[in-house]
């Protein structure tokens, strides 16, 4: 393997000897094999691709999303490869485009929840966002036009489950997760707030930004990882998921023991303190802003927040 910072360009051999991306969130911490997976467009397709170094190279597979490909038992690593897209020239899609169903914990952070004045939940709090909510990296997230005042980011681990499941014990949620990517879960506050559930502030269109890609479990500890928000350069969330309250096993039991997952199927597992509704003044969202949330080992999503343009339909 070659080490954080060389190029090894692969060579046509199988992808799973390039398990190693070298990007430059390296963060000289030993995660061991794995891979990043993304969807792109490229000549009009949708194609599913490994990063390798600084290029997006596809997998050889008719499958242009993940749930598909996953439900389908297909081994990632031994895909061959096929034609290669400079990142820089790569216009990188959410690395999942329509999951089974969009998941997401709240309050999961102990200092968010301390922040809101929130008690510290002793069971999980469930919540569900519209997959009409999902956008990619570099796309904009709409200030909406009858509710622009209150839309806040909030930077989230999401998981990514590989294999239909139901009963997991906590022992073996690693068996039936295929990877981690980075969600930013915008919630419309006054919305959110106006009525008992959730739903209604948390899935507006373009407010579940994902990526850039998807990080395989194999070797990654999804419960050590760092995970800053910033907006405009400006850091407002800086913690690490070893802070949540239910960690990533502790979901998909209490998630399982109710209803199966499919594969492809998202959770979003909360977000750390910083949200923009508790500075003091608060930082809410505005069109021309700039949100990027990175995770360590996984990568950097940015997306910029624009005016929702005219949308309706009849
Ligand atoms: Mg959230």
């Amino acid at each position: 393997m070659p080490e954080c910072g060389q190029k090894d360009k692969g060579g046509g051999k199988p992808v799973g000897q390039y398990l190693e991306a070298h990007l430059s969130f390296c963060s000289g911490r030993d995660y061991g094999p794995y891979m990043l997976i993304a969807r792109h467009l490229r000549e009009g397709s949708i194609r599913v691709a490994s990063v390798v170094d600084d290029e997006l190279v596809d997998l050889d597979t008719d499958h242009d999303d993940l749930p598909q490909l996953l439900a389908a038992g297909v081994t990632l690593e031994e895909l061959a490869l096929g034609a290669r897209t400079a990142l820089s020239d790569a216009h990188l899609l959410a690395p999942v485009g329509a999951p089974p169903a969009i998941l997401a914990v709240g309050l999961n952070y102990r200092a968010h929840a301390e922040e809101g004045g929130r008690e510290v939940p002793t069971t999980p709090v469930i919540f569900t966002k519209h997959h009409n909510c999902i956008i990619g990296p570099g796309a904009g997230i709409h200030i909406p036009t009858i509710a622009p005042e209150k839309v806040d980011y909030e930077g989230e681990l999401a998981i990514v489950i590989g294999k239909r499941c139901r009963h997991v014990p906590r022992d073996r949620a690693r068996e039936v997760i295929a990877g981690y990517t980075v969600m930013n879960d915008v919630s419309v506050r006054d919305w959110q707030r106006a009525s008992p559930t959730m739903l209604m502030g948390k899935s507006w269109d373009t407010h579940g930004p994902m990526g850039p890609w998807v990080a395989t479990s194999d070797s990654i500890d999804p419960h050590n990882l760092q995970l800053t928000t910033r907006v405009n350069g400006e850091i407002r969330q800086d913690s690490n998921t070893d802070d949540l309250i239910f960690d990533c096993f502790d979901i998909v039991h209490h998630l399982s023991s109710a209803f199966t997952l499919e594969a492809g199927t998202v959770i979003a597992t909360g977000t750390p303190a910083g949200v923009g509704l508790y500075w003091d003044p608060p930082k809410m969202l505005v069109e021309g802003d700039e949100v990027s949330i990175t995770i360590e080992g996984i990568g950097t999503l940015t997306n910029p927040v624009i005016s929702e343009p005219d949308t309706q339909l009849l």
